[in-house]
Formats: structure tokens, sequence, C-alpha cells
């Protein structure tokens, strides 16, 4: 009955594991082996043509992964998941799956820095172009697609700008092209699914919310298995031509007895098995643990973020909240179209003091940390102009939503009146005007 339930509280809590087959152990056992055995030659032949599902060597498949794929694969409504060692590692992979050197990507320009990087600089020294467009509109995705355009990539709720991506408007227009919509959910889980939108497949930083402590560097791909590959062979070449790679397999047809899962299957046995980004049993353990209480902490991230927007709009040092909550016109329908059971937990605020305010009230922080993470159980703040996004120029700075005052704070799961009391001891100390220049 668990297993099919709908509900995310117990998807995160059941699925995937019934107690282990070999002890009966309750929690996933962290399978920190390299090799399995094989049964027999048959069954290694077996494993290795893809004739029988089943473990071989950890860098391909593990236990305790195999759990949290499922456990992330059930929770998003998707058909199969590959957990690797990063979200960037998953970011690559779900491109590289698709794309190779003379095909491009069209993606948001609203992402992480560090997919930003991978996709301006070292996709692109591997032929891969990758066009960016604005998402607020989403017919700039069609006009950005040609004939070697292969994927589209977008962010739910990227940072800072906090604007929810249109997934449905620009999975359809992808759909009718033949072309996958690839979404990032890591700032989104339990919010969003998606793939109910029409989006292919999904990525996730595991670091962040789905670890939610702070301790693990993990990213996962899901499969939504609702993609039909072969009805766009043109398009997609590289599911639905012979792969060298894998003695002649075409992934459309060799996944067919194994269900829709022809793209995750690809991904698994010739990207990890080449670049090699596997996930860590043990860190997989670590997320799986995350992964339990992951809907219960969304509700009280969201709670607690909408608690602090409301202070911070009535306080006299800060000139502009940014929230979902606080949108007008489209992107308020979007953020609430997309989202549901809050805004999720990161919140950007423009300091009146400018630079040296952002300076001030980050060093006199108490309580919440100042990193670079987000998405962790306890409170975070960063101020960009003089941390992440130090090397812009101020145009640069403007285009990317960080002006100079921008702090970036990813609230937690405190009581919400130790939250605010740090707040407040620390504006503070943040001057209430800019210095003049
Ligand atoms: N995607 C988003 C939205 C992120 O915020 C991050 C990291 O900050 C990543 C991907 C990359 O994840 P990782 O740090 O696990 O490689």
């Amino acid at each position: 009955m668990t297993a099919n339930s709908r509900h995310p509280e117990t998807i995160v809590l059941h699925a995937g594991h019934r107690a282990d087959p070999a002890t009966g152990a309750v929690a996933v056992p962290i399978y920190q082996t390299t090799s399995f055995q094989f049964k027999d030659t048959q069954h290694a032949q077996n494993l290795f043509a893809l004739a029988e599902l089943g473990n071989v060597y950890t860098r391909i498949m593990n236990p305790t992964n195999d759990v949290l794929e499922k456990r992330i694969a059930a929770l998003e409504g998707g058909v199969a998941a590959l957990a690797v060692s990063s979200g960037q590692a998953a970011s690559a992979f779900a491109v590289q799956n698709v794309a190779h050197a003379g095909d491009n990507v069209v993606s948001s320009t609203d992402l992480y820095g560090g997919t930003w990087n991978l996709f301006a600089n070292t996709l692109k020294d591997q032929g891969i172009e990758v066009r960016f467009v604005d998402p607020a509109d989403p017919e700039s995705f069609r006009r950005a697609t040609d004939a070697k355009t292969r994927a589209y990539y977008a962010e739910t709720l990227p940072n800072p700008k906090l604007t929810v991506f249109p997934i449905k408007e620009v999975a359809d227009i992808g759909r009718s092209f033949g072309i996958p919509l690839i979404m990032d959910n890591t700032a989104a889980p339990i919010l969003c699914r998606p793939f109910d939108h029409g989006a292919a497949i999904i990525v996730h930083s595991m670091t962040k919310w789905i670890g939610g402590h702070g301790t693990s560097i993990g990213g996962i791909i899901v499969d939504g298995g609702n993609f039909d590959w072969e009805k766009h062979a043109v398009r997609q070449p590289y599911l639905n031509q012979p792969d060298p790679s894998y003695h002649g397999a075409v992934w459309t047809q060799a996944a067919k007895p194994l269900g829709p899962i022809a793209y995750i299957i690809k991904a698994r046995v010739t990207l990890l098995r080449d670049f090699g980004s596997a996930a860590s049993p043990f860190n997989s353990f670590m997320h799986i643990q995350g992964l339990e209480t992951l809907a219960l902490r969304m509700r009280e991230h969201c709670r607690n973020a909408q608690a602090v927007v409301d202070w911070l709009a009535k306080h006299p040092a800060v000139g502009k909240v940014i929230f979902p909550s606080l949108f007008t016109g489209e992107q308020k329908r979007r953020a609430d179209y997309y989202l549901s059971g809050g805004y999720g937990g990161l919140v950007g605020m423009e300091l009146k003091g400018g630079r040296e305010a952002g300076r001030r009230f980050i060093d006199s922080l108490k309580m919440f940390y100042h990193v670079a993470n987000i998405g962790d159980a306890r409170s975070l703040a960063i101020h960009p102009a003089t941390t992440t996004h130090s090397q812009l120029s101020p145009a640069e700075l403007t285009a990317s939503g960080v002006s100079d005052g921008f702090v970036r704070l990813s609230i937690g799961i405190e009581h919400i009146d130790d939250i605010i009391a740090d707040l407040d001891q620390a504006l503070a100390a943040a001057p209430i005007r800019a210095a003049a220049q």
C-alpha cells in the first residue's frame, strides 16, 4: 500500500525499500563494496548484455544508491533515476546524454553560476553550443531552436531572481519539435513536480534541500519515462542509432524489455561508466536520511521564509525584498501555478546602504552561517557582490539580478523568533543609506 502512495510524506520514507533482503535491516544499509559476486558465468553474461539488471561494480550501480534512485524517481513521479557524485555531474550528464559536438541546447539565462560556467565554457569547448534565452518569454526557446537543438534546460526556482520557470509553456514547445525539457528542480523539491507539467528529465543537486544537513555533495538525474524518443529518431540520434561505445546497442530498443528508461540506462552504462562520477554509497545513505524528512522540512523552510519576508518588508534598512509571493502579474501567476505548499526557502533582499551595508550585515550575523551553500536545515546568508559575484562588472551584476546591497538568505528550520532576532541585530549594524561615491 505504502509503495503506491501519492503522498510525498510517505514516499520519502517508504519508496524503494522494505527492509534489507539480506538482513532485514529497516534502515537502508550502506553497501560499501566495490564489486558484487556473479552467481555463475551465465548470470555475468546476462548482466553485461543488459538481458538482466543487477549489480556488477559500484561505479555503475549499487544497492544503497538504488534505494535513493527509486525513492527520488517515485517522489518526482518519474520511472527511474541515476545518482551521481554532484549536482554538477548531474547537469553535465543530463545534457551530454543527448547532445554531442556540433549540437546545441537552448537554456534559460537564469542558472546557478556553476551551471552557467559548464554551459558557457566547458560544454562549448566540447563542441556543444548552449544558447541562452530569457525565460520571461517562453517563445524565445522556439526562436533559438534549429535542426541541431537536442534539449531545453532551465531551473524551476532560480536564484537570485526567484522567478518561477514557465515549465508547461516551454515543455509544450519542445515536444512539438521532439526536444525534451530538462529541469533543475534543486530549489523546489516537493513544491513542484516538473514531470506533471511536461518536463522529460529532472536533475537535482542533492547537496541542498534533499540532503538538507550540509553533509554530502550529490546529484541525481530522473527520467520521466514520458518522452517518445523513438518517435523523434532524427532529432534524437544518440538514443536511436547504434551506439559504438556499447557494441552497437540502440538504446530505445535495448531498453524496451525494461520499460521506458532508454535515456537513463544510456546515461548509466555509457557516461557514468566512462566519466566515473559515481555517487558513494555513504553519501547516498546521507541523502536517504535527509530525504526521509524532506516534506517536513520544506514546510518549515517555506513557513519561516514567508515570515522573514513579511518582517523584512517593513524594515527601514531594506529597500526591496525578493520572494515569489511578492511578485505581481505573470510572475506571480507562474509562482502560484507551479509551486504548491509554499514559495521555497530562499529570500533575497536589497539593503539601502549598498555594498557597505551588505558587508556589515553579513559580518554581524551570529546564528546564520556565512556560506556559499543553500538548502541546509540551518539558516545561511551570503553577500554576492563581495563573494560569488565579485568578479562581475556593475552591468553584469545588474543583469544577474545582484545589486551592491543584495543579500541572499537561505532560511532554515530554526525557531522563527531566533531567525528574526539574528536578522534584526545584524540589520541594526548595517548603514541605512549608501555611502556617497
Ligand atoms: N543546481 C543548482 C540550482 C545549484 O544551486 C547547485 C549548487 O549550488 C548545483 C546545481 C550544483 O550542485 P553541486 O554543488 O551538488 O555540484
